[in-house]
């Protein structure tokens, strides 16, 4: 979480309606469009006006969740390399948008319409401008041959969502939680779709003075890391073709596209780059907050809590995460917007769809707490929902606990305890 950025927090149900939105689009969009990449129709179903759309909203939501990275120099250099690829690019009228964000994951991914995303965790992992250069231009290859709008047409939009896609299901009360995108595996491709990627990356690498044998190195790099056991894989390995071919078809597209455009290009000096990302926060910003010893503490907002130890924790710029091993629970906190406990419980329970079952006021640790007791009825799923405002240093975290109500009573006792908060440092 951020503790100088904090975005309002949404109502869960916001993404739901986002969805409905996404549906409603996919269901009015007719007619046939062009691929931009081969000037043959393709099988998108959305016009470009509506993928530009598409994109837009998602960003607000990906800027909101992850935050842009502290650092406008490096941004504005990133953005202009990327600006210069969409330049030569078949789809150079779009506006595009590049941009880093405050995440330590090693992955790159692009929107729909013209969205582009490096997280620090990857530009922290670069060696050189050339092996950026190809990582932009790849994932600008994606927007300009419209594989996400093609994915999106599919309706397979969150299929890499994971933990938080199988909650979605789970907990339905929770749809805004569940489906905004906290990790950064948001779309897959095709093996075809990366391939197509990988040569249009080279050609524009190659027509901006870029040596693209850099992108080779670079995913050979990510391949030995990946390799090893001990080491989180890549999640931009994930989707991605088969290291060692992939090694092997990027040096060869290289040497063809430098032979067409007659061109011989010199890697770019290391060191350039290096002075650039001089100093870049490496892995999750301990500012942000950070577990320790089964407690998690926000050193900027200033407060702690214990997360149970079989509990998984996702932190990102506008709330923590936490969720039971069998994922049959889960406890969420973000800021509330309101300036009282009293005010931000009765707006959570007038934005939700829930029937209260009991509320309690009390005082925790001198702090003015809130509590609600409050259960979503959706069919014959009936979720339990514990929630808790707590007043702290001026502001108002809000905690909710969620579990189905069969397995609430067994959970409640590690529900209740999770959201004990107590100010940090004590
Ligand atoms: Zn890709």
């Amino acid at each position: 979480m951020h503790g100088s950025a904090w975005k309002r927090s949404r109502s869960y149900l916001a993404a739901l309606a986002m969805i409905s939105t996404l549906v409603a689009m996919l269901g009015l969009a007719s007619g046939c469009a062009r691929d931009y990449v081969s000037g043959q129709p393709t099988l998108v179903m959305i016009s470009e006006e509506e993928e530009v759309a598409l994109g837009k909203k998602y960003d607000e939501q990906i800027v909101a969740e992850y935050g842009v990275y502290d650092d406008p120099e490096l941004s504005a250099y990133v953005e202009e390399l990327g600006q210069s690829l969409a330049a030569v690019s078949q789809r150079s009228h779009l506006d595009y948008h590049f941009r880093v964000l405050d995440d330590g994951v090693v992955n790159a991914f692009a929107l729909p319409g013209g969205y582009i995303y490096m997280p620090r965790g990857i530009l922290a992992f670069f060696n050189s401008e050339d092996e950026l250069v190809g990582v932009l231009g790849h994932e600008t290859a994606h927007v300009v041959a419209r594989h996400s709008a093609e994915q999106m047409s599919q309706r397979v939009l969150f299929t890499g969502f994971g933990l938080t896609d199988r909650l979605a299901a789970r907990f339905p009360v929770i749809g805004g939680l569940a489906t905004a995108p906290i990790n950064l595996g948001l779309l897959k491709y095709s093996r075809d779709q990366e391939s197509e990627s990988d040569r249009l990356g080279v050609e524009y690498a190659t027509r901006t003075g870029h040596d693209a044998h850099a992108m080779a190195d670079f995913f050979k790099t990510l391949g030995t890391m990946s390799a090893q056991a001990d080491h989180e894989i890549p999640t931009y390995m994930s989707s991605h073709p088969h290291p060692e071919d992939r090694y092997e078809r990027v040096n060869q597209l290289t040497d063809e596209w430098q032979a067409k455009l007659g061109v011989s290009l010199e890697p770019s000096d290391p060191t350039d780059y290096l002075k650039r990302i001089d100093g870049i926060v490496y892995g999750p910003d301990p500012r942000l907050g950070f577990v320790d010893d089964n407690v998690f503490y926000h050193p900027a907002l200033a407060f702690q809590f214990p997360v149970p130890k079989d509990w998984k924790l996702a932190n990102s710029a506008t709330r923590v995460l936490t969720v039971v091993s069998d994922e049959k629970a889960l406890v969420q906190m973000t800021l509330a917007d309101e300036a009282t406990a009293t005010k931000a419980a009765s707006a959570f329970l007038a934005g939700e769809d829930l029937d209260l079952i009991a509320r309690r006021e009390d005082r925790v640790n001198r702090l003015t707490v809130v509590e609600l007791e409050s259960v979503h009825t959706d069919g014959r799923t009936r979720t339990m929902v514990l929630s808790r405002f707590v007043e702290h240093g001026g502001k108002v975290l809000a905690f909710n606990a969620l579990a189905g109500e069969r397995d609430y009573p067994a959970r409640r006792v590690q529900v209740v305890q999770a959201p004990v908060v107590a100010t940090w440092p004590l």
